[in-house]
């Protein structure tokens, strides 16, 4: 008998959302990461819960409509994570018509059930708060509702899950060989460890690794695809209001300005082909100048490329590279005395929770499951209906009043209502221990540590969390040296 019924290789935002999927119906799981849980382009999208306009424009009306229904589905699982907001593009003479633009979102409100996030509508900015940051020749925008998310906490509140339900969660354990006969078995090096792991089933998960982990590691052809990169920009924060602004830019791309971490504004996304090694991705000098420029259009306060606070990439396989267009993909493959094999990449964030269904629902003729949940559970963290989430908040700073509202703000976006394992009973800051910098405290990086698969510093500062923006050097060398020492 096989140790695992299922065996997914690759913890980015697919390979976890399978494992908690399969892990809720009954399946034995293991998911192998060889680095940090959403280190690969997981942590690299353009962080929307959206029916995507592109797609709208594009005349994919059905996939609008499913990827808005699943926006709605994660405000419900997720309100922690997944936060409403206005969205704002102005109209610009040279791009689409203005009433082009109108049509669109009356379109889009109507293929969305929208409940609770207002219709779209047509504002003045010279009159509106969104446009104090535009240049002055704008003087209509157009108003629509979406959602933005943590991404890399998102694939984290999965693994949680996934890990809660019984899949055994291995980071820093890299797939290096499987064998097929009637079951898998794997040859994992874990934390240096050489490991044999029998499973029924095998997922590959592994991103824009997908065909060397095919060629090399399953030693079958790779699938017929190209990689794509995205990348992003970090700058200081350029507008005041608590929206996102879309500009549609000379190539008729959409670029996206949000608030990134209360102090800073993420500016994406470009793409194009990628080739090289997925684990070191860079973002090219002329990516950076595109979005700067993309965003001089419109803001009337300009950034430069030594502006740049951070840049954001990741790749990811699609089937067609040079449409760069986000669409995943998944194979089956099953035959007589073979075990399963599934592969998928690529998709967007919205769909990813439906992606994994439908991908374990493949699995369901070869073993008993219970039917599909993962649509009604929430997320850890999640148990709340998202009109309160400021109502918690006050909640939070209520039960522990030594924290600022930015503190709450961010320590409950995060955490949700888990947030109670984290500072228990704690009457005052000192009580969570030693600080690293301004915000992380011992018992926060504690709780990543045992209940969050931290292992480093970066997972911390750049996944876990965003900290890493304002940490002192001096607080990231005491945080390192805090997470090397064993726990007593
Ligand atoms: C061009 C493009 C644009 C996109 N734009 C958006 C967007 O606007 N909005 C949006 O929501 N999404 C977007 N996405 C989707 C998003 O970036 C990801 O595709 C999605 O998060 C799913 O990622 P993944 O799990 O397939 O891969 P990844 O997150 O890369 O995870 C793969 C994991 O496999 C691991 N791995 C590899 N080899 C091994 C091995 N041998 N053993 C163990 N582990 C291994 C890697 O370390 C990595 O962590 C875009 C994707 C692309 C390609």
């Amino acid at each position: 008998m096989a140790d695992y019924d299922l065996a997914i290789i690759g913890g980015g935002l697919n390979g976890v959302s399978i494992a908690r999927d399969a892990a809720g119906r009954g399946l034995r799981v293991i998911l192998l990461e060889q680095g940090d849980l959403g280190a690969g382009a997981s942590s690299a999208t353009s962080r929307l819960i959206h029916g995507d306009l592109a797609v709208l424009e594009r005349r994919g009306f059905l996939r609008v409509r499913a990827a808005l229904a699943e926006r709605d589905t994660w405000l419900r699982i997720a309100p922690h994570l997944v936060r409403p907001m206005r969205f704002a593009i102005p109209a610009h003479s040279d791009e689409r018509p203005p009433w082009l633009l109108r049509a669109g979102l009356v379109l889009y409100d109507r293929l969305a059930s929208r409940r609770g996030l207002p219709a779209s509508a047509t504002i003045d900015v010279t009159h509106h708060p969104v446009g104090n940051a535009l240049k002055r020749p704008f003087g209509t925008a157009f108003e629509y509702s979406d959602c933005v998310v943590d991404d890399s906490r998102l694939v984290i509140a999965n693994a949680v899950d996934a890990a809660e339900r019984g899949a055994d969660i291995r980071t820093g354990a890299r797939c290096v060989r499987a064998d097929r006969t009637d079951i898998w078995r794997l040859a994992a090096i874990d934390r240096g460890h050489r490991q044999v792991i029998t499973a029924r089933a095998l997922v590959n998960a592994t991103g824009a690794w997908t065909a060397s982990v095919a060629e090399t590691v399953l030693r079958r052809p790779p699938p017929n695809m190209g990689a794509v990169q995205i990348s992003q920009i970090v700058v200081r924060r350029l507008f005041d209001t608590d929206g996102v602004y879309v500009f549609q830019n000379t190539d008729r791309r959409l670029i996206f300005a949000s608030p990134y971490e209360r102090d800073f504004t993420l500016i994406g996304t470009v793409g194009h082909a990628f080739k090289g090694d997925p684990a070191i991705v860079a973002m090219a000098a002329t990516d950076v100048t595109y979005l700067c420029d993309a965003a001089n259009r419109y803001f009337r306060e300009r950034v430069e490329p030594s502006d740049v606070i951070r840049t954001i990439s990741g790749a990811n396989m699609v089937i067609n590279p040079a449409r760069r267009a986000r669409d995943g993909a998944m194979s089956f493959d099953a035959g007589r005395g073979k075990a399963p094999l599934l592969t998928i990449f690529g998709g967007d964030v919205t769909t990813s929770r439906l992606r994994a269904e439908r991908a374990v629902a493949k699995l369901s003729p070869f073993y008993p499951m219970s039917p599909h949940w993962t649509a009604k559970a929430p997320l850890p963290g999640g148990d709340f209906v998202w009109t309160r989430f400021d109502a918690e908040i006050e909640a939070a700073r209520e039960r522990w009043p030594f924290l600022t509202e930015a503190q709450a703000q961010r320590l409950f976006s995060a955490y949700g209502s888990r947030l109670a394992d984290i500072l228990g009973d704690a009457k005052s800051r000192d009580e969570l221990g030693a600080g690293f910098g301004p915000e992380l405290t011992a018992a926060e990086v504690r709780y990543l540590m045992t209940r969050e698969w931290a292992r480093f510093p970066d997972d911390i500062l750049w996944r876990r969390s965003k900290l890493g923006l304002t940490m002192p050097p001096v607080d990231r060398d005491a945080l390192a040296a805090f997470m090397a020492t064993p726990v007593s």
